[in-house]
């Protein structure tokens, strides 16, 4: 191969080999800086090879039973688990993560994503009435929909991708996936691993690239009907206006500016550790993490001053450091990006009360060319301020002080997005009522991130159009028809 010896290449994965790419993308390291691998620049001419790959094999893929396709997601499960250690620490590399949330979070979940299709592709039922009077029964029929097109974001790489392959191979489609250009290389392992899980050629099908150039070559293809898309809701404007042409079936998974909603009759000694990990876990990188935190304001000193000092002691750092409890941010524009927000709000005349421009970061050498930065929190905002409107997507969160149970959750719905909240309360009606009225997907109350793949998951408003899990997946990844029966 014309490149380095000492960067990973990587390869697309079509019709069950690994396939070199006639151009390359620098990928980089974001806690050193440095292009630690090259990844394939496909573009119309590999995507096209790709889909022809997953129609040819979607006649033997469909037709096998969910308990064949099932051994076989079990199977791929083992394997990616039997190499955790090895995935994680691709993960962390590649993304900037720390090496214990790729261990913990992103690839445990990724063998739960196969192992939990695996088993409820197992047990759906379909629907049947009965119209006596007119001697009929009818009853639905479920078969999957073919070439499914899966597009999946940098900031859980591998989980979010397996969440979409599980169920569209566990439901008997074939796929074609395009990972972000950013983070490629566990969807890459994952492919040296099919062969051995028994999954037939053809499959499963990935092709690396950007966005605009491959993205889009999938969007746009006649013979892919479904695109399932976890990214920003401006690439989903841009996916919806190119498949639109075509009808396709979308599912669109978007981001959030998702509020914290905190009671004065809240437990903080569960709300605060909660809301720290809510607002910077994966560096904040997380369409789930909380941006914005009301608190009502006879607790609001309180908050502000535990809250702080919690954040200040959370090391950043080296990403394989066990002990460092957040990394580096995924890019160089996007850490310049976060930055500018908090700098956006200084100038607004909010207070930086911890973190960026605030505090300083001490970075182990082999770091300091790192995309880091400080958790920081931002006081004394209005909620028409852009740091209150738009999704950050890094380490910067916002409190601000309500009186209200009407107020705030007038103020939590002001804004265009609706993906998540949470609701800090020992009033058992008051969360319920709360978690009614909030314009959003997921309410989490006295608790955050707590997930049952088998209930629906999705957003509200700009933060998306569609659910997955269990149910919702195996609808979304067939076709329904219905067939009447005269008898
Ligand atoms: P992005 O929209 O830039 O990219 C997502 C994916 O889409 C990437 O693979 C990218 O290459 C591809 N893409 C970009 N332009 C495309 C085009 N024109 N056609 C087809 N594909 C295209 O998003 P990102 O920056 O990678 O991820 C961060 C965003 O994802 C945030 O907004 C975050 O909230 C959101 N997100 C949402 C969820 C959710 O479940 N709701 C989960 C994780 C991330």
């Amino acid at each position: 191969m014309a490149h380095s010896e000492d960067l990973l290449v990587l390869e697309n994965f079509i019709a069950g080999k690994f396939v070199p790419c006639s151009s390359y993308i620098d990928s980089y390291n974001p806690s050193t800086g440095d292009v630690y691998c090259k990844v394939p620049d496909s573009g119309i001419e590999e995507v096209e090879a790709a889909v022809r790959a997953a129609k040819d094999a979607f006649p033997i893929w469909s037709s096998k039973s969910p308990w064949e396709r099932s051994q076989i997601l079990n199977k791929l499960a083992d394997l990616i688990e039997h190499d955790l250690e090895a995935f994680a620490q691709a993960e962390s590399k590649d993304q900037g993560k720390t090496i214990t949330f790729a261990r913990t979070v992103d690839i445990p979940r990724a063998v739960y994503n196969f192992r939990f299709f695996a088993s409820s592709i197992l047990h759906h039922t379909t629907e049947c009435t009965e119209m006596a009077s007119m001697g009929c029964v009818h009853y639905t029929s479920r078969t999957p929909v073919g070439v499914a097109g899966l597009i999946s974001p940098w900031n859980l790489p591998l989980y979010l991708l397996t969440w979409k392959i599980a169920p569209a191979i566990a439901c008997g489609n074939t796929i074609v996936a395009k990972p972000s250009e950013m983070t490629s290389v566990t969807a890459w392992m994952m492919c040296k691993l099919l062969e051995k899980a028994g999954m037939p050629h053809g499959v499963v099908n990935v092709v690396f690239g950007t966005g605009t150039k491959a993205g889009e070559a999938l969007v746009c293809h006649p013979d892919v009907p479904l695109i399932s898309f976890t990214g920003s809701t401006l690439t989903a404007q841009r996916i919806t206006e190119k498949s639109a042409p075509h009808c396709k079936k979308l599912s669109l998974e978007l981001g959030g500016k998702n509020p914290a909603i905190i009671f004065d009759d809240a437990d903080l000694n569960q709300c605060i550790p909660t809301t720290l990990r809510s607002s910077f876990a994966n560096q904040g990188e997380i369409c789930l993490c909380t941006s914005r935190i009301f608190v009502q304001r006879g607790i609001y000193s309180e908050f502000v001053k535990r809250f702080v000092a919690e954040t200040k002691k959370w090391k950043v750092g080296n990403p394989s450091d066990p002990t460092v409890n957040m990394g580096a941010l995924i890019s160089k524009e996007h850490l310049e990006k976060v930055r500018s927000y908090v700098k956006k709000a200084k100038a607004e005349g909010a207070r930086i009360l911890c973190g960026e421009g605030v505090d300083s970061l001490a970075l182990p050498a082999g770091n300091q060319k790192g995309y880091f930065m400080l958790p920081t929190v931002i006081a004394e905002i209005k909620d028409e301020s852009c740091c209150m409107q738009e999704e950050i997507f890094g380490p910067v969160t916002c409190v601000v002080e309500f009186d209200t149970e009407e107020e705030v959750i007038k103020r939590a719905n002001g804004v265009k997005y609706g993906l998540a909240a949470t609701v800090w309360s020992s009033n058992v009606g008051r969360v319920h009522r709360v978690a009614r009225r909030l314009q959003s997907g997921l309410v989490w109350t006295n608790c955050w991130l707590v997930r049952d793949l088998n209930l629906p998951f999705g957003g509200v408003k700009a933060s998306g159009i569609g659910r997955e899990g269990a149910k919702d997946s195996y609808e979304f990844f067939t076709e329904v028809k219905t067939i009447t029966i005269k008898h």
